[in-house]
């Protein structure tokens, strides 16, 4: 309460409702929310119509400064803000800074962008004819995420969607409202600032839903939301494309994950362990870049599986707020059962199991695990899809062809890695015919991404990009005008109608 105090929310947002939150650090409720309803959500997407029809006449350099000053309040409460996502979501502490700092970098970028929407100038076949491609923006976006970015997936879509001329409807995860409650009471901070500064902007130009699957049903289906953004599982996605592609509105599809990293005879051993250790276990393996699946080269499967084993056994499990945690908790008991079952089926399947056990942190309803080291015969079972847990399916191989193509036999595509000091490794991995994936990286895991690059995958991971390279296009639409400015009218392709 006295973090989102000093965030600026206040209290009656937090207090008598009937969504209850707590917090995976001790698992007791830390807040009881009031849900909107379906019908105040329709209401909601009415009045972001509204602002968006003021908002894209605004020149898209003044929408710029709303989110630098966005920005400014985003730095200014980064401790805050970090800490209290470290709370909802059981990040460690740098965790929960540095998803702030994505935040951050994205409003950055954003600002940068506003004056670089730029569109195409192309040359006509017509005399006195000028073509041109020119982009304008959608109207009102929906968002939709995950409990595991509660709030940097907001800032990926809205900073990009609102220097794009939109509006937009957020509905976060009904496990993280507290968070979400908090930057939308920083961005309200700072649209009151930018219209004191002389700047002009609706007051409805980002609405936050708060709510379970019923109102991200209601962004789903509503005729006035012309894109969805709709960040997590590949089951909600395969619920939630669909409907969107019925109604002919975009998606942008961001689901999940079964990542995967190669460990070449070349590698620097030690650059490897530090690489798959964080992507494996960071966030207690509930990001959806996390490394799941390890392929080692038996020429060097000995010399660092053991090594792994040895970090798996030693890291620091515990309260994310404590310096020195590496490993924060499972966000519920839901997730801890899930993996659970996936380490049962890989025994069954042949898999050699280390760790995987609770860590008791003296609270029934916090669930701290170890991480799980599984060496594998095979791809296999629970190998080839996403548990969202720390589980590393470690596997030799020998033939580096062969391993591509295993590396590709999943059914997600989101993020890869290879570890080799050998080019012509490294080089086919990041080509056409190497990783099928959205992100491919060499000597470093698949796990952190920045905010410059395009971040999405591919297959069932959906297809979507959001963030930093030219992202941006999918929160416009495109127009090709042609404009005659001379006295005749010459037809394309030498049509006559005269
Ligand atoms: P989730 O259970 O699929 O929920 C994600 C969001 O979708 C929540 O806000 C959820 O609402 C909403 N939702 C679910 N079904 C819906 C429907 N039929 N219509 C409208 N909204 C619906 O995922 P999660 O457990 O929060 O997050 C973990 C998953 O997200 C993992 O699979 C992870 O890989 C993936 N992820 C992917 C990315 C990426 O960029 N590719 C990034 C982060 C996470 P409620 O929770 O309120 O029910």
């Amino acid at each position: 309460a006295k973090l989102l105090a000093e965030l600026g929310v206040d209290a009656g947002r937090y207090h008598g409702g009937t969504l209850s939150v707590t917090s995976p650090v001790t698992g007791k409720e830390i807040g009881k929310l009031r849900e909107h309803t379906v019908s105040e959500t329709k209401a909601a997407i009415e009045e972001a119509h509204k602002a968006f029809l003021e908002w894209r006449s605004v020149p898209a350099p003044k929408r710029g400064e709303l989110v630098r000053l966005l920005g400014e309040e985003l730095r200014a409460a980064k401790t805050a803000l970090g800490r209290l996502v470290s709370i909802e979501v059981g990040k460690i502490t740098s965790e929960g800074l540095g998803e702030v700092q994505e935040m951050i970098d994205i409003c950055d970028f954003s600002v940068g962008l506003s004056r670089q929407l730029y569109g195409l100038t192309i040359a006509t076949e017509r005399s006195e004819h000028r073509m041109m491609e020119s982009w304008h923006p959608l109207g009102v976006v929906g968002i939709i995420s995950a409990f595991n970015f509660p709030v940097a997936v907001w800032s990926w879509n809205a900073a990009l969607a609102m220097v794009c001329g939109n509006s937009t409807v957020w509905k976060p995860s009904e496990k993280t409202p507290l968070t979400a409650l908090a930057v939308q009471a920083l961005f309200e901070k700072a649209l009151k600032r930018f219209i004191a500064e002389g700047g002009t902007a609706p007051a409805n130009l980002s609405t936050l839903i708060i709510g379970g699957r019923e109102v991200g049903e209601v962004l789903v289906d509503h005729p006035k939301i012309p894109l969805v953004s709709a960040t997590g599982s590949t089951a909600m996605g395969r619920a939630v494309g669909p409907r969107l592609s019925q109604r002919f509105a975009r998606a942008i599809l961001e689901l999940g994950g079964n990542n995967a990293a190669i460990v070449c005879p070349s590698a620097d051993l030690d650059l490897t362990l530090r690489g798959v250790a964080f992507s494996a276990m960071g966030t207690a393996g509930q990001r959806c870049t996390t490394l799941r699946r390890l392929f080692v080269h038996e020429s060097v499967y000995d010399q660092l599986v053991p090594r792994l084993q040895k970090a798996y056994g030693s890291v620091t499990i515990g309260n994310p707020l404590e310096t020195g945690t590496l490993v924060g908790p499972l966000i519920d008991g839901r997730a801890f059962e899930k993996m659970q079952a996936a380490l049962g089926e890989a025994a069954s399947a042949g898999g050699k199991v280390t760790g995987g056990q609770r860590v008791d942190n003296g609270s029934a309803d916090a669930f701290y695990v170890r991480p799980a080291l599984v060496e594998m015969p095979d791809q296999t079972g629970p190998v080839e899809h996403e548990t969202f847990a720390p589980i590393l399916y470690v596997m030799k191989y020998s033939d580096f062809d062969a391993v591509l193509a295993l590396h590709n036999a999943v059914p997600q595509g989101l993020s890869s890695s290879i570890f080799t000091n050998d080019m012509r490794e490294a080089e086919t991995f990041v080509s056409a015919r190497g990783s099928d994936c959205g992100i491919a990286n060499v000597n470093l895991g698949p796990s952190g991404a920045e905010i410059g690059g395009a971040f999405g995958g591919e297959k069932e991971t959906g297809g979507g990009r959001e963030s930093g390279s030219d992202a941006w296009k999918a929160y416009m639409r495109r127009a090709t005008n042609t404009i005659n400015y001379g006295s005749t009218l010459p037809l394309a392709q030498g049509v006559k109608f005269d």
